[in-house]
């Protein structure tokens, strides 16, 4: 008897969690393995933050709260959107969620009809291709790569969309390469988007405050296209609140709306302590926030340092979230001290965990075999001692 739905079998297992999880077991098993795989800051949440969820259960937020979230935190994030992003949004176009990613697996849900297209530049954060493939949907993928800083064209863009095309979702600061499209590059695929009306565009913008450019665009500020944009954010990665689940989309109000009945069906609203703490996250002093970005950057630029010194690692310098893209083709084809051959970056993850005991991911799990993904979240000191064991390991390479 198979039990398993066809949906489910389809689906891959989130390589960025699963990694994660292989190097919490061989923490379990006394090995000492840095773990440069998830991607979820280090630090604590803000203790104001914190106080705030005190608060929430000690007056009594403990029961349903309303599908698509308390309209105080809908209002936070309306004044939110409005002080950092210049965009005027009312309450009824928020739904709040258990993180960006049921944010994200929403809206696909609400808006992609079985065969639609969906266009994502790759790579691409490993979950999108799955959500698309829960809606039934197709994924038609734009490749980009180290030379172009992994930024789409106009002209790449208007070749893959096609009358089919529904959805396309784009990322930036962009999970896993790290870079941050400017707004002039922004204008650019707008310009695209204009001719194309039927089309949702929908932009993560979860990594808006870990970027070093000193200036974020928000995807929902070009005027032309703003009646069809939904922006994906959350609490998750600015305010160090991973696992308090708190994500939103701010929508069209007719997608707010489908958006909310699908969550009233499958999980209600989130929950009512979370949410008071990322109220008190977008109302409360934001000064948390630079400070984070600040470790963030300092850390970026030590990867960056110790990466390009190691022969075989090809770097960009990521400009904004805290992961490193790293080429590793001048590496495929060798092998490694133990007689494994190390033919793909998938095996040089593999390698890099077992013998150099630094867990990163492949970057086939990303749409982007050739690479690998190190998520610089971590410690300074465990940033020097994971970068010396990797440039170890691939000295190690004959
Ligand atoms: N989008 C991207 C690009 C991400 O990297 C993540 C990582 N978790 C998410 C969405 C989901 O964030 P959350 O933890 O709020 O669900
Ligand atoms: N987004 C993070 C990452 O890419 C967290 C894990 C996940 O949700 O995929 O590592």
């Amino acid at each position: 008897m198979e039990f398993i739905s066809q949906r489910v079998k389809s689906l891959a297992v989130s390589q960025t969690l699963a990694m994660s999880q292989k190097s919490a077991e061989l923490r379990q098993q006394g090995i000492d393995v840095i773990n440069l795989s998830v991607g979820e800051p280090d630090f604590y949440t803000p203790d104001h933050i914190k106080a705030a969820a005190d608060q929430a259960i000690a007056d009594n937020y403990s029961f349903y709260s309303p599908v698509p979230g308390y309209l105080s935190l809908r209002q936070a994030v309306c004044d939110k959107l409005a002080r950092e992003n210049g965009l005027s949004f009312t309450p009824d176009c928020i739904v709040v969620s258990n993180g960006a990613k049921q944010a994200l697996c929403n809206v696909i849900l609400a808006t992609v009809n079985p065969g639609d297209e969906v266009v994502i530049p790759t790579p691409a954060w490993v979950s999108y291709v799955e959500m698309v493939k829960l809606a039934e949907g197709i994924t038609v993928t734009i490749p980009t790569g180290i030379d172009s800083d992994f930024k789409v064209t106009p002209e790449r863009l208007e070749a893959a969309i096609t009358a089919r095309t529904r959805m396309i979702l784009l990322c930036s600061p962009s999970n896993p390469t790290g870079s941050v499209y400017s707004r002039d590059e922004l204008a650019a695929l707008v310009a695209v988007i204009e001719r194309h009306p039927d089309i949702i565009v929908v932009a993560d913008e979860i990594y808006e405050h870990i970027n070093y450019t000193g200036s974020f665009t928000s995807l929902g500020s070009f005027k032309s296209i703003a009646d069809r944009v939904v922006i994906i954010n959350g609490v998750s990665k600015a305010y160090a609140m991973t696992g308090w689940r708190i994500g939103y989309c701010a929508a069209p109000l007719a997608i707010a709306k489908a958006v909310s009945k699908l969550q009233g069906q499958y999980t209600s609203g989130a929950s009512s302590i979370a949410q008071k703490a990322a109220e008190a996250a977008y109302t409360g002093s934001q000064e948390c926030v630079a400070e984070m970005c600040a470790a963030f950057r300092r850390r970026r630029d030590l990867v960056v340092e110790k990466a390009s010194q190691i022969p075989g690692l090809r770097i960009n310098v990521p400009q904004g979230a805290f992961y490193l893209f790293p080429e590793v083709s001048a590496l495929l084809g060798k092998t490694a001290p133990d007689g494994r051959k190390i033919e793909t970056s998938g095996d040089l993850a593999m390698y890099l965990l077992e013998c150099g005991h630094v867990a990163t991911v492949d970057g086939a799990a990303f749409g982007a075999p050739g690479y690998i993904r190190f998520s610089y979240a971590t410690s300074d000191d465990n940033l020097r001692i994971a970068m010396e064991r990797i440039a170890k390991a691939v000295a190690a390479l004959k």
